[in-house]
């Protein structure tokens, strides 16, 4: 299964946390926001939280934070 970006529809790696790409997380977030959401995503996972659902939780309020911009 292929995951993809939720803004550029390009293909990213299945194992990413979130489902935005680079490009666009950077484009968005800026790069040093990114590299503290994938961190902080790393560490929900680290954490279990990641197979309770939480995660998709939090990519809906980033997806939020994007439509606001
Ligand atoms: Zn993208």
């Amino acid at each position: 299964m292929v995951k993809k970006c939720v803004y550029c529809k390009s293909e990213i790696d299945e194992k990413s946390l979130i489902d935005v790409c680079k490009r666009c997380g950077i484009a968005v977030w800026g790069e040093k926001m990114f590299n503290a959401i994938l961190n902080n995503m790393e560490a929900a996972k680290d954490e279990g939280i990641y197979d309770q659902g939480s995660i998709s939780t939090k990519s809906f309020k980033l997806s939020d934070k994007f439509t606001n911009l």
